[in-house]
């Protein structure tokens, strides 16, 4: 049993009030450990000690900051197994997922070391003996809310970069998963980071508020689901606060009739079934355009998700995160089928589990009759694809098109002509082409798209985005007197003096 408490000024602290929630096993339903649930108490403390960190932190050099993380990715590195062990327990997702999800957290660790050859900012001449450049100032105490499905890779996705260029930032884990990193407060420490630059407070919708109401935090950054994130991306907007918040999605997949065979099975099963489904970039909508006359994509997916087994080694299906979790996906496949949709291969009931208490669904493939099925249009996050066959191109890009989120699409065609026609209509703000779950690793930013219900907010999560939204540009504009004639000890003219060798006058 872990007991997961406050990281707060580099020192583990009990909330105040001593509430805990309980954390659970998806593999067996049972308590594994207990988690701090804060008030607002807490967060202040961890703000002010951010607060007093920040004048010191802010003061180092770019290339100081860097230093130190750089050291934090050598730990991170280090400790890969041991962190994605804590993954598997906690999350449920495979021993190969849960490394995959330390080693691509920690890219965007690298990509925050990089910042001092990447984050200036400019300068020019913008009138005759008048300079202007801008540099990029921090924006104080940030906060990071998260979700449960990448219990180290998404809080890895703003805090090192806010980090790197100046700022404290605060983190509040996801209550399902906090074991992760509560694991990662010794790697702050031994890294180096100063008490109060680097924060994790723990807690439910009350400490989220507390983090969003506090007038000491200058931005908030969420990834969660669409209803939560409109909700923090509302609160934020009305105290003027700077938010960027990711939602869900509903990722269509476009396979055209002379899509390659093996590459479009292996990665339309890879992006529906990886991670259970609980991953923001997975497939969920599967529109086949046309007959095919070379194989039958239908029945070759549903022939290879058939192979996948349950369990936590490579290439296994976790379970679901909770029982909640197991009772909607099953909601969403019951309602399939009672609107007349056909059940091509049903996971409700899986054979063979590896523990009889955990949230286990085997993959579900479901061919749609009918446009309307919630399923179509709804966030499941569980290991279901939805099947719907189109006729025409149009068809299927006005089926994209008109669903409400605008994470990711893809299109499998062996044509380059098709792959451009459909990226130049999809709306989603990761497109892939031959690739199922088209994440954009750095140096490009990740994200969906803003206005639809992925995204509610500025800037992006990562990557460039993430550097203009956690600094202000300050502009600089100045104008030095030119020197006088007795200074130079010449005579001065437009062009400079033919005779100052500090001036080559164009002549080398
Ligand atoms: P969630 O929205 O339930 O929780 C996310 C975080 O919000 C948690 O830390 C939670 O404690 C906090 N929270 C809960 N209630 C809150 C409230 N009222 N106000 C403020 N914060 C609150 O999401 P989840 O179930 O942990 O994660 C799964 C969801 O995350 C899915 O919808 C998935 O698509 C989405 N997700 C999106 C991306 C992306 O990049 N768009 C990436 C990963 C996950």
């Amino acid at each position: 049993m872990t007991t997961c408490n406050n990281f707060i000024n580099n020192a583990i602290v009990a909330p105040v009030d001593g509430q805990y929630c309980e954390v659970t096993s998806p593999m067996t339903n049972e308590v594994i450990g207990k988690c701090a649930v804060s008030s607002a108490a807490d967060v202040n403390t961890a703000v002010d000690c951010a607060t007093a960190a920040f004048p010191s932190w802010s003061s180092l050099t770019m290339k100081a900051r860097a230093a130190i993380m750089l050291k934090f990715h050598a730990l991170v590195k280090r400790d890969t197994q041991k962190l994605a062990e804590l993954i598997v327990l906690e999350n449920g997702k495979n021993m190969v997922e849960a490394v995959a999800d330390v080693a691509k957290g920690n890219e965007t660790v690298e990509y925050a070391c990089s910042l001092p050859q990447v984050a200036q900012g400019k300068n020019l001449t913008v009138s005759r003996g008048i300079d202007c450049r801008d540099t990029r100032r921090p924006l104080g105490v940030v906060a990071s809310i998260v979700p449960f499905n990448f219990p180290f890779m998404v809080p890895m996705w703003t805090s090192p970069i806010a980090l790197v260029l100046g700022n404290c930032v605060i983190v509040k884990p996801s209550e399902k998963v906090p074991l992760t990193m509560n694991a990662v407060c010794s790697l702050v420490v031994e890294a180096g980071f100063p008490p109060g630059v680097f924060q994790f407070v723990h807690g439910t919708a009350d400490c989220c508020n507390a983090i969003i109401e506090s007038p000491k935090i200058e931005a908030v950054s969420f990834v969660g689901s669409s209803p939560i994130a409109k909700i923090v991306a509302d609160k934020c907007r009305g105290l003027n606060k700077r938010v960027v918040a990711l939602g869900g999605a509903k990722n269509h997949l476009v396979a055209l009739s002379d899509a390659e065979k093996e590459g479009t099975i292996r990665d339309v099963v890879a992006s529906f079934a990886g991670a259970s489904g609980q991953r923001c970039m997975a497939a969920s909508v599967l529109l086949v355009v046309g007959e095919n006359d070379q194989y039958d994509l239908i029945s070759e997916v549903v022939e290879k998700a058939k192979g996948l087994v349950l369990g936590t080694a490579a290439g296994e299906l976790g379970p679901v995160i909770d029982a909640r979790s197991k009772d909607k996906i099953l909601g969403y496949i019951k309602d399939s089928e009672k609107s007349g949709a056909e059940i091509l291969l049903d996971g409700r009931n899986p054979s063979s589990v590896p523990t009889a208490s955990g949230n286990w669904l085997s993959p579900t493939i479901i061919l749609h009759k009918n446009k309307t099925d919630k399923a179509l249009h709804e966030e499941i996050f569980g290991p279901v694809l939805s099947i719907y066959k189109v006729k025409t191109w149009n068809e299927a890009i006005a089926i994209e098109n008109g669903n409400a989120f605008g994470n990711a699409a893809c299109i499998y065609t062996s044509k380059g002509g098709s792959a451009d026609w459909f990226t130049s209509r999809f709306r989603a703000g990761m497109l892939g082409v031959n690739v199922g779950i088209p994440v954009p690793r750095e140096p490009f930013a990740f994200g969906g798209l803003y206005g639809t219900l992925s995204k509610y907010g500025d800037g992006d999560i990562t990557s460039e985005g993430a550097i203009e939204f956690f600094t202000t540009r300050i502009k600089i504009t100045t104008r030095w007197p030119a020197p006088t004639a007795e200074e130079v000890g010449a005579e001065v003219g437009v062009g400079g003096d033919a005779n100052d060798a500090a001036n080559f006058n164009g002549k080398m």
